[in-house]
C-alpha cells in the first residue's frame, strides 16, 4: 500500500455494508475516487464530520488493490453558504451529480477547478436569474472540458459569426450554422435558432468558464433558452438520469 496525497471536494456518501461507508470524491489528482470509510477505531471520529458533501478538504489514503482507505482529512472550506440555503443546496445537489455522473478516474485539474470555481460561485449569489447564468456558464464549459462536440467559433460553414442574423444550433451534430448556410436537410427538432450575443455567451463560457471577463448582457429569455439548448444537448450526447434536474426551475 502506498500513502497518496489530493485535494478533494465530497461527491456522495453511502452505506457500504452495515458499519462502513462509501465516499465517492472528485480529486484534483485522480478525478473520481472511491474510499472507504470505516466506523472502526482506526479512523478518527472528528473526520466524520467533515467527510461531508460539498466540503473541500485536504486528503490522504492509502490505495491497494481494492479499495483504498482514507488515512487523514483536513478542510480547507465548507461552503456552509450552499447548505444553509434551500435554492443554493438544489442547484448545488445538480453540480456534485454531475461531476458524479461524468468524472472519471484520470487527471483533470482544470475540471476539478471548474468545480471548486461553480460552487465558490454558486455561494454568492444573490437574485435568481443570478441561478440560470450560473447553470449555462456550469453546462458549457463542464461539456468543453469533458471534450464534448461543441464547435461554437462560428459558423460551421463560412466561419462567420460578425453579422446580426440568426444562428441555429444543432444539438446532435453539436455545432452551428447561420442562416445563410442552414442546411436543408436540418431536424427542426434539434435545433435551436440563437441570436449573435447568445452564440457570444455560449462562446465565452466554453474558452474561460467562470474565469471569462466580458460576458454580452443576454436577457432571462436567452438564459432560459440556452438552458434548454443545454439540457438537451446533455440529454443527447450524455443518456443520464440527473435526479437533481426536478428540483431546478431552469427555463421556465
Ligand atoms: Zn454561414
Amino acid at each position: 500500500m502506498t500513502e497518496e496525497y489530493t485535494e478533494v471536494v465530497v461527491l456522495k456518501r453511502s452505506d457500504l455494508g452495515e458499519k462502513d461507508q462509501l465516499i465517492t470524491f472528485y480529486t484534483k489528482e485522480t478525478g473520481i475516487l472511491r474510499l472507504a470509510y470505516g466506523g472502526g477505531k482506526s479512523f478518527k471520529s472528528s473526520h466524520l464530520g467533515l467527510v461531508q458533501q460539498f466540503n473541500w478538504l485536504d486528503l490522504t489514503y492509502y490505495q491497494g488493490e481494492g479499495l483504498g482507505k482514507i488515512i487523514d482529512v483536513e478542510s480547507k472550506y465548507n461552503f456552509t453558504g450552499i447548505k444553509d440555503d434551500f435554492n443554493k443546496l438544489s442547484y448545488g445537489s445538480y453540480i456534485l451529480e454531475f461531476y458524479y455522473l461524468t468524472g472519471t478516474p484520470e487527471q483533470n485539474p482544470l475540471y476539478f477547478n471548474h468545480l471548486i470555481l461553480s460552487l465558490i460561485k454558486l455561494e454568492g449569489i444573490e437574485s435568481d436569474i443570478q441561478y440560470k447564468k450560473l447553470m449555462v456558464i456550469f453546462n458549457t464549459a463542464a461539456l468543453s472540458l469533458l471534450g464534448y462536440p461543441f464547435q461554437l467559433a462560428g459558423c460551421d460553414n463560412c466561419r462567420d459569426l460578425k453579422r446580426d442574423i440568426n444562428y441555429y444550433f444543432i444539438v446532435d451534430e453539436g455545432k452551428f450554422f447561420c442562416q445563410q448556410c442552414i442546411p436543408g436537410s436540418l431536424n427542426k427538432g434539434l435545433s435551436v435558432n440563437l441570436n449573435k450575443k447568445e452564440v457570444k455567451f455560449l462562446l465565452r463560457s466554453k474558452e474561460r468558464g467562470f474565469g471569462a471577463d466580458k460576458f454580452p448582457a443576454i436577457t432571462e429569455n436567452s438564459f432560459n433558452k440556452l438552458n434548454k439548448l443545454l439540457l438537451d444537448f446533455i440529454k443527447y450526447h450524455l443518456d443520464l438520469d440527473f435526479k437533481a434536474l426536478s428540483m431546478l426551475n431552469l427555463y421556465r
